[in-house]
């Protein structure tokens, strides 16, 4: 028997075959912290990665800002799920033996020059406890602008993160193993790669902007966007920031030394590194933080990946549809979506997606890989209905199909 949303055109599964083993597409941060999330569980974990090693999509960076989202809108869907997102990878990270070795979540600042965006931000502060965000006057930095000061905000070190997140014994990395296609046999899930076949009794899709390779219905509703951060040795800063800094660009420290300034946006821009994206990462910062850098000088180092955006930028987190009937069930009651019944039928068996975490998957992916884990074994979960409904897969193929601009 199925059990719905409250939307009955985002149908969730009722799990009643028995799961033991799981298979995850991608190995950057989306598919490993399902991975470690399930293998905590008791699952056995095939990951596989179609590279050489993980994490060398968008979470090869070195370090990036674990920060949430300020939205004015506290009711709103991505409002709240970017908020509990950062509240949940804060916990994660304050629960890990080894955390200083994965982050640095000691305080972050963020500022904005714009007296207008100030005034909001000071009141959307004003909602929550001082030991998550404070208004500040004067931030404790040099040329001390007013801002936000989160005393749990930092820097995360995603490269690192997904390493530690594979290490639990019940996680088998495959790498350099493209999964080229899936098949359900009626009774389990037959993936093939580059080697070989493999089976699982539930497969979940993480591979983030390269959706499209193996799935291209659901890699076409990603859009592709290029970042660029840059490396600057400490060398480089007349005072190093000693925590992370968010002005329009960020600033994110490592231990080793290195800061990550970054992140250039291009649409449609082949990836490597470019002269045009350090240069516009290094006039961010100058431009917020003047006479923080003590050369003009070029970096030559960095990291650049495609970014997967969606439409309303949540991702694309639960149960997967099989897309043309599900589309041919829904296409003749799009203007009436309450009168559709049952879709359950158009799930395909025990499949899964975490992808379309835009700029926010070293926050987003923590709280997906919880959620998956709550909907595969049927536990209680207590994200809201409306939350759950509003990252389901399948609302991108029904806003496809019946409002395609
Ligand atoms: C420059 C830049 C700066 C950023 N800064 C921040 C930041 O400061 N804070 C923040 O929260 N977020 C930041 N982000 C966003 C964040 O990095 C991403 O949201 C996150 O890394 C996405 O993780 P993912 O696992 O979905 O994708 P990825 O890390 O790209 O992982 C997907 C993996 O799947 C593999 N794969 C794909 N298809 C297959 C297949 N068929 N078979 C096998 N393997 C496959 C790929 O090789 C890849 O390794 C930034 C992104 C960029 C590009």
């Amino acid at each position: 028997m199925a059990r719905f949303f409250g939307k009955p055109w985002l149908p969730l599964p009722q799990t009643s075959v028995p799961i033991q083993q799981v298979a995850i597409i991608g190995a950057g941060i989306a598919g490993a912290s399902l991975a470690q999330e399930l293998a905590l569980a008791g699952l056995d974990i095939l990951i596989f990665e179609q590279t050489l090693v993980p994490a060398t999509g968008a979470s090869g960076n070195l370090a990036g800002n674990c920060l949430p989202i300020i939205d004015q809108r506290p009711d709103n869907p991505y409002a709240q799920w970017h908020w509990l997102a950062w509240q949940h990878a804060v916990h994660w990270w304050q629960q890990q033996p080894n955390r200083e070795q994965l982050g640095q979540l000691t305080g972050a600042a963020k500022w904005s020059t714009h007296a207008k965006t100030q005034a909001g931000w000071q009141a959307w502060a004003s909602r929550y406890e001082d030991s998550l965000v404070q208004w500040m006057d004067a931030l404790p930095l040099p040329h001390q602008p007013a801002g936000l000061w989160f005393p749990q905000g930092g820097s995360f070190y995603p490269r690192r993160i997904v390493q530690h997140l594979l290490t639990h014994s019940n996680i088998q990395l495959y790498t350099q193993t493209l999964i080229s296609q899936l098949a359900h046999t009626g009774q389990y899930w037959q993936l093939s790669s580059s080697q070989g076949l493999f089976q699982a009794d539930a497969v979940i899709i993480a591979s983030g902007a390269q959706t499209a390779l193996t799935f291209p219905e659901w890699g076409s509703l990603l859009q592709l966007n290029k970042g660029q951060v840059s490396h600057l040795p400490a060398t480089a800063w007349n005072s190093p920031p000693e925590f992370a800094l968010s002005y329009g660009g960020y600033v994110a420290t490592t231990p080793d030394g290195i800061t990550c300034i970054g992140a250039s946006f291009e649409q449609q821009a082949p990836l490597g590194l470019t002269d045009s994206a350090h240069l516009h990462n290094l006039a961010l910062l100058n431009q917020a933080y003047p006479n923080a850098l003590s050369s003009d000088t070029l970096p030559t180092q960095g990291h650049s990946a495609y970014r997967a955006n969606t439409y309303d930028h949540l991702p694309l987190v639960g149960p997967v549809v099989d897309i043309e009937p599900y589309q041919a069930a829904i296409r003749a009651r799009c203007h009436q979506p309450d009168t559709i019944t049952d879709t359950s039928a158009h799930l395909l068996p025990q499949l899964w997606m975490s992808i379309g975490h835009g700029s926010h998957g070293l926050t987003s992916a923590f709280l997906a890989a919880q959620l998956i884990r709550q909907q595969l074994l049927n536990q209680p979960t207590e994200l809201s209905l409306t939350l759950q409904q509003a990252v389901h897969p399948a609302r991108a193929i029904f806003r496809q199909c019946c409002y395609p601009k």
